[in-house]
């Protein structure tokens, strides 16, 4: 099945070519574009930031209650430097002026419920204010990082040891479409890298997946087309590929909007087709094994030591072997049924109510209580190496601050 078109939009074969070729000079080693010094790589836009984000911890991964992606903030605006940190709070802005960032890069968002005014009186209209004042823009990846692949929960399981990790969550059907299009021989390549490019094609830690099989395409151009192959009112076979490959739903739009500009027909086949597949990489908690079963003291003295902990609350009988264990960052005591029905020897995680722990004893499930802020403050660290990659790797020009001044409000007191 295809249908055919003109030869694009612009009239042109194929896309539109540029009113020039670029030209590049090398002059005494200095680069030069239309003979203008390129002193200075592009600079980034906060929007770049949003896309690259994105693209590392897809927002449709994030829960349904949760509010993700940029809090406030112009897209267009530049940014040189970011600052990452765990708490989007007026000491975040203020860390941000100091630093010179534009762009404050946060786990939990700034705002969490529809503002009923906007006033400096309380603490988010007061960073608000500062922000926009200041012209910083405020980013807050928080359930999308923390269910991602190498996200939030692969970063603390790691931090603890733990090989061999499967997210903890049931696989969460949905939030996938399959595009299939049907593409002339010999454009194949030029459709797949435009979609690839808008975050299709990535299953797992793979990606440009896709498939083709090669066809028969038929068509007939109506009254006052331009067909790019054979002409209007014959019936027309040719060669055509049928492309699949996979596309979250947060990206679907620019997927097909890249599609439909790489592919040289007037009227593109394509189909969307919802997917119930669930993907085995993502979702929140991960449960894995320890090299070698020791006991729930030592591996509570490993916990403390990896976070950073003045100390830790323990379920459990100090002396029991551990072997498989669950981690949650942050407030992960739902997922104790979960980490009972997988058979893990103990869980870690934060914010567990008198009632939890409770039944853990009485199931025989240790758990570690190392805090919220405890078991998610790794993610600065962590979040701002995989970002100076991907920027590196991207070529933008930004540099990434890490926030260490944020406190956990809880402090021990002996
Ligand atoms: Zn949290």
């Amino acid at each position: 099945m295809g249908m055919c078109g003109d030869r694009g939009r612009n009239g042109q074969r194929g896309k539109a070519a540029s009113t020039e070729p670029t030209r590049v000079y090398r002059e005494t080693g200095a680069l030069f574009l239309f003979g203008a010094p390129m002193t200075k790589p592009k600079p980034a836009r906060v929007a770049d930031l949003v896309g690259l984000l994105n693209h590392l911890y897809p927002p449709a991964l994030a829960e349904d209650w949760d509010n993700v992606g940029l809090q406030v903030g112009d897209p267009a605006a530049a940014v040189e430097r970011i600052l990452v940190c765990l708490d989007a709070e007026e000491l975040a802005v203020a860390e941000a002026e100091r630093v010179g960032a534009q762009l404050v890069i946060s786990h939990h968002p700034l705002l969490h419920r529809p503002l009923q005014h906007l006033t400096p009186v309380d603490a988010v209209g007061r960073t608000l204010f500062r922000a926009i004042r200041a012209d910083i823009a405020v980013f807050s990846a928080h359930t999308n990082l923390d269910r991602a692949a190498d996200g939030l929960n692969d970063w603390l399981a790691a931090r603890l040891g733990l090989d061999a990790c499967q997210p903890l969550e049931k696989p969460q059907p949905g939030g996938f479409y399959k595009l299939v299009v049907f593409v002339p021989r010999g454009h194949e390549t030029e459709v797949l890298d435009a979609v690839f490019a808008a975050g299709a094609g990535q299953v797992g830690r793979y990606d440009r997946c896709s498939f083709r099989s090669l066809g028969t395409g038929s068509f007939r151009g109506g009254k006052g087309t331009d067909p790019f192959i054979g002409q209007p009112g014959k019936n027309e076979e040719t060669e055509e590929f049928r492309l699949e490959t996979i596309v979250p739903a947060a990206q679907l739009n620019k997927v097909v909007a890249r599609m439909l500009k790489a592919h040289p027909y007037e009227e593109v086949a394509y189909d969307l087709l919802p997917l119930a597949n669930s993907r085995s990489d993502v979702g929140l908690g991960r449960i894995g094994r320890l090299a070698a079963a020791i006991d729930l003291q030592q591996f509570a003295a490993r916990v403390r030591e990896q976070l950073h902990l003045e100390a830790l609350r323990l379920v459990g009988d100090p002396g029991r072997r551990i072997s498989k264990v669950a981690v949650c960052g942050g407030s992960g005591a739902s997922m104790l049924g979960e980490a009972l029905r997988q058979g893990a020897d103990c869980l870690v995680t934060g914010d567990i109510r008198y009632h939890e722990a409770q039944r853990a004893r009485a199931e025989n499930l240790a758990l570690i209580d190392a805090g919220h802020f405890g078991t998610e403050q790794l993610m600065v660290a962590e979040l701002s190496l995989r970002l100076r990659q991907a920027l590196a790797e991207r070529q933008l020009p930004v540099e990434v601050i890490e926030m260490t001044a944020q406190q956990d409000p809880f402090v021990v007191v002996c």
